[in-house]
């Protein structure tokens, strides 16, 4: 048998099983908000065109307004100023978006510090346990918080000193960046980096390091706690935007199941 025909065999028996780790999309999504000076995205918006009415009496469909990096979206590397000369999102290699994909679960952690900040040592344990990180493939940082991504209050978690949400610390994201093999680094989070990055050094390291070496960011994945640590296949699909920073994305995992 051949091997699609063997995986349309296991998709039909359950024996993998497709996992969704999309938000869904609505005016509600949360979206990341800057603090003054800079310019923020729209949050996302249909606009109805036709609705079986006078404009169109069989049809409905919208127009759609969306930042690039609203909902589960990817970051292309030529999202920042470190990658300006990388790739855009529709140039992001096809074997990056279907690539294997391990998970590293610290959300016991997070949950009693919301800004926790991943260690280098912390990828040396996992790693310890479950082998190296997939070459060519993603990392995706399980941190708990997809259960407030309905709720953009909890999902940004402002206070007077800022955003409190989980991240990589910047010798982590120096690590993943410049010795990993990896190819993408997810979050559950509105971004790549932790809600107080732009205190560290450099600020907003994942962006800077990760995109900045050529790799790419996948943010607001949820279900990430239905994957095993190794083994899931991952299928992220970004809309091929030319030029583009970044897109919104569905994003699958195909899991095995015993
Ligand atoms: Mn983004």
């Amino acid at each position: 048998m051949s091997v699609l025909s063997e995986l349309q065999s296991a998709l039909s028996a359950n024996r993998i099983e497709v996992v969704d780790l999309t938000a869904p999309l609505r005016d509600s999504t949360p979206v990341l908000r800057l603090p003054e000076p800079f310019a923020n995205t729209i949050n996302f918006q249909l606009e109805e065109i036709s609705r079986y009415d006078e404009r169109g009496p069989r049809w409905y469909w919208n127009n759609i307004h969306t930042g690039e990096h609203t909902g589960t979206h990817v970051d292309a590397p030529n999202h920042w100023l470190s990658g300006k000369d990388g790739n855009d999102v529709s140039q992001i290699p096809l074997r990056t978006l279907v690539a294997p994909a391990v998970v590293l679960d610290v959300s016991d952690r997070v949950a009693a510090d919301p800004d926790f900040l991943l260690q280098i040592e912390d990828v040396r344990k996992w790693e310890a346990e479950h082998g190296a990180l997939p070459d060519g493939g993603w990392l995706l940082y399980r941190t708990g918080w997809d259960v407030r991504s309905n709720d953009s209050e909890s999902f940004l978690n402002v206070d007077d000193a800022g955003s409190h949400t989980p991240g990589v610390a910047a010798e982590c994201a120096k690590w993943l960046a410049e010795e990993s093999p990896i190819a993408g680094f997810g979050v559950e989070t509105v971004g790549t980096d932790a809600g107080r990055a732009m205190e560290l050094d450099p600020a907003f390291p994942c962006h800077e390091l990760i995109l900045g070496a050529g790799k790419c960011g996948l943010t607001q994945l949820r279900n990430l706690d239905r994957l095993p640590a190794t083994g899931a296949m991952l299928v992220v699909s970004p809309l091929p935007i030319v030029g583009g920073s970044g897109s919104p994305a569905r994003v699958y995992a195909l899991v095995e199941r015993s």
